[in-house]
C-alpha cells in the first residue's frame, strides 16, 4: 500500500486554534478549527483558559487528519504558529498561577508611566518591540506590582507556545521569533537582554530556553499519541509566530514586498536583512528566521470601523443589502464607489479603538473632518475606507525609509475580498496590490519553515511556486496625485487633533 505523506500546520490565534493539513506540494488538503472564549470581566482585561487552548490544539491536529483517502496517511512533521505577546506564569509543576493574558489586554497601561523615557527607547531599540501594554516586558512589570506574592513563587513566565510544548514534551522552549515579540530579548546577540530583565526584576532562569525557530523536537509524552493521532516520534518544529509567518505564506519575504493584512485589526509588514529598529519606537522588528526578520506596525483600527458603519452609521444600507439579497459589505463598498477619491472633501480618522502604529496613542479617537451639507453617505462611507487605508499609509511611511525598492502589496484579511477596496489600497500607496491564493497563511508559512528545517526546502524563496495569485491591481497614477494632496492634509490634520486626544479620552471618561 501507498503511503501519502502530508504536514500539519497549527495556529494558535487569540480568537481560535487552527490546523491545516498540506500534502508534499503545500497544498491545503483540509482543516479544523476550534474557537474558545476571551475573558474580559474587568476593564481592559483580554484572557483566554491556557487548558482550553491545549485541548483545542489536540482536537484540531487530530481532527485535520480525517480525511476520506483509500491510502494511509503519515504526518512527516508539525509545525506550529502562534499569536504574538501573551503571557502567564505557572508554578514548579508547570501548572498555571495565572490564566494567559493575551496581547489585547490593556490593564498594563497602568504601568507605563512609571517607565524611564529613554531607557525604555533603547530596551525597546535593543528588543524590537515597542513599549507597549501589549509587550510581556510591561506585563511583567504590572504583574510584579499587582500581584506580587504570585510573582515571587512563579518557577516561570511564559506564552501560550511554550506552555502547549511544555505540556507535549516536558520541555520549555521559546523559539527565537516568540522571544523577539516579549520586550526582553536582544535581538542582534539573540540572548534575552540583561537590563530589560533587571527592570522587570526577573532573571533569565525564569525564561525558558532560546532556541531557532527552525528547532525540532520529537518524543512528546506517549499519552498524547491517541488525542493527537500520531506516533510520539513525529517531528515538531517549534515553528514562529503568526505575524511572520504571514509574510512568509503570502511570500512576502523579498524587501519591498509588504504583507498588508485589514481583518478586524490590520498590519503592515515587510522582511528586512538585518534588525531594524524606529529611532521614535514606531515599528517593531521581529525575527523570522536566520537573517531575516520583519518589521512593521500593527493597527486597531482596520475593518472594525467598517463593521460600526454597518452596525451604526449605516444600518439602513445593511438593512437594505438584506432586502437586496446580497452582502452588507459589498453593499456598503458599492455606494462608497458612488463618491469620488478624496470623498468630496471629507476626512475620516478612523481611531475608534485608540491606535498603536503609527500614533501609538490608547486616547486617540475618531472624527469626521470637513462634513458640510452636500455631503452625502456615500462620502462618509468612502472617507470612512480612506480613513483606514490613509492610517495604514503612515505606517508605511515609517517604514518605507528603510527599503530601497518598494515592490507591491500582497493583500489579505477580510476588505480584499472586495475589488474596489483593493483597487483604492493601490491608488492611495501607488503601489501593485496582488491577492495571494493561499489562504491560512501562517500555517502554510509554519509548514514552510517546517520544510525548511528538515532541509527538502532549501530556499525560503521557493515558496512563491506555492503561492499563486488571485488578483492584481495596477495603481492609477492621476488618483494617487489626488490621495497624495488628500494625505498630505490627513497628516497635517492627525498632527493637530493628536495633542487633544488625551483631555477628550478624559472628558469622556468623566461622563
Ligand atoms: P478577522 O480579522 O477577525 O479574522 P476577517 O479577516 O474576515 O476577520 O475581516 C473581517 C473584516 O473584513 C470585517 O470587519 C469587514 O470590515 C471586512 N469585510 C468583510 N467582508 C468584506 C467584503 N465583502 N468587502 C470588504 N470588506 C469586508
Amino acid at each position: 500500500m501507498v503511503t501519502d505523506s502530508y504536514m500539519i500546520g497549527v495556529d494558535i490565534g487569540t480568537t481560535s486554534t487552527k490546523a491545516v493539513l498540506f500534502n508534499g506540494n503545500g497544498s491545503a488538503i483540509n482543516q479544523a478549527t476550534v474557537e474558545y472564549p476571551l475573558f474580559s470581566t474587568k476593564v481592559g482585561m483580554a484572557e483566554q483558559d491556557p487548558k482550553e487552548i491545549f485541548r483545542a490544539v489536540q482536537y484540531v491536529m487530530k481532527k485535520c487528519q480525517q480525511i476520506h483517502s483509500d491510502q494511509l496517511i503519515t504526518i512527516s512533521f508539525v509545525s506550529f504558529s502562534s499569536a504574538m505577546h501573551s503571557l502567564m506564569a505557572v508554578d514548579k509543576e508547570g501548572e498555571p498561577l495565572t490564566r494567559l493574558i493575551t496581547w489585547a489586554d490593556q490593564r498594563a497601561s497602568s504601568v507605563m508611566d512609571s517607565l524611564e523615557e529613554n531607557e525604555a527607547l533603547q530596551i525597546y531599540q535593543r528588543t524590537g518591540t515597542p513599549i507597549h501594554p501589549m509587550s510581556p516586558f510591561i506585563k511583567l512589570r504590572w504583574l510584579k506590582n499587582e500581584y506580587p506574592d504570585m510573582f515571587q513563587s512563579a518557577d516561570k513566565f511564559i506564552s501560550i507556545k511554550e506552555y502547549i510544548f511544555y505540556k507535549l514534551f516536558g520541555q520549555y522552549v521559546i523559539e527565537y521569533s516568540m522571544a523577539s515579540t516579549t520586550g526582553l530579548f536582544h535581538l542582534e546577540n539573540r540572548q534575552w537582554d540583561d537590563e530589560a530583565l533587571a527592570v522587570c526584576e526577573i532573571d533569565s532562569s525564569k525564561l525558558s530556553r532560546l532556541v531557532p525557530t527552525t528547532y525540532k523536537l520529537t518524543s512528546f509524552h506517549k499519552q498524547y499519541e491517541q488525542a493527537l493521532s500520531l506516533p510520539a516520534e513525529t517531528p515538531f518544529y517549534i515553528g514562529a509566530t503568526d505575524g511572520v509567518l504571514s509574510n512568509l505564506g503570502v511570500n512576502a519575504i523579498t524587501p519591498g514586498v509588504f504583507a498588508l493584512t485589514i481583518g478586524t485589526s490590520g498590519a503592515l509588514r515587510t522582511v528586512v536583512r538585518k534588525p531594524l529598529t524606529h529611532n521614535e519606537g514606531k515599528s517593531f522588528c521581529y525575527t523570522l528566521v536566520d537573517d531575516y526578520w520583519v518589521i512593521g506596525g500593527p493597527v486597531n483600527n482596520g475593518g472594525i470601523v467598517l463593521r460600526w458603519v454597518k452596525e451604526q452609521l449605516a444600518r439602513d444600507v445593511a438593512e437594505e443589502a438584506v432586502t437586496l439579497g446580497v452582502d452588507p459589505y459589498d453593499h456598503l463598498l458599492q455606494i462608497a464607489s458612488q463618491s469620488s477619491p478624496g470623498a468630496n472633501g471629507l476626512l475620516f480618522f478612523p481611531y475608534l479603538t485608540g491606535e498603536r502604529a503609527p500614533l501609538w496613542d490608547a486616547d486617540a479617537r475618531g472624527s469626521f473632518v470637513g462634513l458640510s451639507l452636500h455631503h452625502t453617505k456615500a462620502d462618509m462611507i468612502r472617507a470612512v475606507l480612506e480613513g483606514i487605508t490613509f492610517n495604514l499609509y503612515m505606517v508605511y511611511e515609517t517604514l518605507e525609509k528603510h527599503i530601497d525598492t518598494p515592490r507591491c502589496l500582497q493583500a489579505t484579511g477580510g476588505f480584499s475580498r472586495s475589488p474596489f477596496w483593493r483597487q483604492l489600497v493601490a491608488d492611495i500607496f501607488g503601489l501593485e496590490v496582488l491577492v495571494p491564493e493561499s489562504y491560512e497563511s501562517s500555517c502554510l508559512g509554519a509548514v514552510i519553515l517546517g520544510q525548511y528545517g528538515e532541509g527538502t526546502l532549501k530556499s525560503l524563496h521557493a515558496v512563491k511556486e506555492i503561492v499563486g495569485t488571485l488578483h492584481r491591481h495596477d495603481p492609477n497614477q492621476i488618483k494617487h496625485e489626488v490621495y497624495q494632496k488628500t494625505y498630505s492634509l490627513y497628516k497635517q490634520m492627525t498632527n493637530a487633533l493628536q495633542p487633544t486626544y488625551k483631555e477628550l479620552a478624559q472628558w469622556q471618561k468623566s461622563l
